[in-house]
Formats: structure tokens, C-alpha cells, sequence
């Protein structure tokens, strides 16, 4: 049995993926993507793990994503108000 390891539900199903593999998505969240918490009834501590490590993965795809962008936004934001400052 495999659940959302989003939301937990166990209304998630396996669609067609990219790259070769399988990507999965929920019908309660809305969840779409290639992890899925495997789910025996009894190994709860393997789903917790399961469940951080998404959460984990999902932070550090954030973080890969934009980190240069808002640095540039916050030193353009800085020079835009020293020059104000100093003008001023
Ligand atoms: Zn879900």
C-alpha cells in the first residue's frame, strides 16, 4: 500500500513519469511526484522517516531553485537605498 506523503492519503495513485520512472499523484492534495510513503500498517517509524526525508528534499529543491535570484533582489534593493540615502 503506498500513501501521499504530503497529506498521507491513501488516495494516490501512479501515473505515467519522466525520466524512466513513475511519478504518482493524490486525489486529496493534489500531490504530483516520484516520491510515494510505502505503507505496511505497521511500520509507522519508516513512514515518518519516509515523510522526512521528502520534506527534506523538498526543502533543498526550494533552496536550489532561487537562491541567487533573491540575493540579486536584496543587494539591488540595498544599492537602490543607499543611493536614495545618499542623494538625500
Ligand atoms: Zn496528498
Amino acid at each position: 500500500m503506498i500513501r501521499c506523503p504530503r497529506c498521507n492519503s491513501r488516495h494516490i495513485y501512479p501515473v505515467a513519469g519522466g525520466y524512466g520512472g513513475w511519478t504518482y499523484r493524490c486525489k486529496d492534495c493534489g500531490y504530483s511526484g516520484p516520491l510515494v510513503v510505502e505503507f505496511d500498517g505497521e511500520n509507522q517509524l519508516e513512514n515518518e522517516n519516509l515523510q522526512r526525508k521528502f520534506r527534506h528534499e523538498t526543502n533543498e529543491w526550494r533552496q536550489r531553485q532561487h537562491p541567487y535570484i533573491w540575493a540579486a533582489i536584496l543587494i539591488i534593493c540595498f544599492i537602490i537605498a543607499l543611493i536614495f540615502f545618499l542623494l538625500l
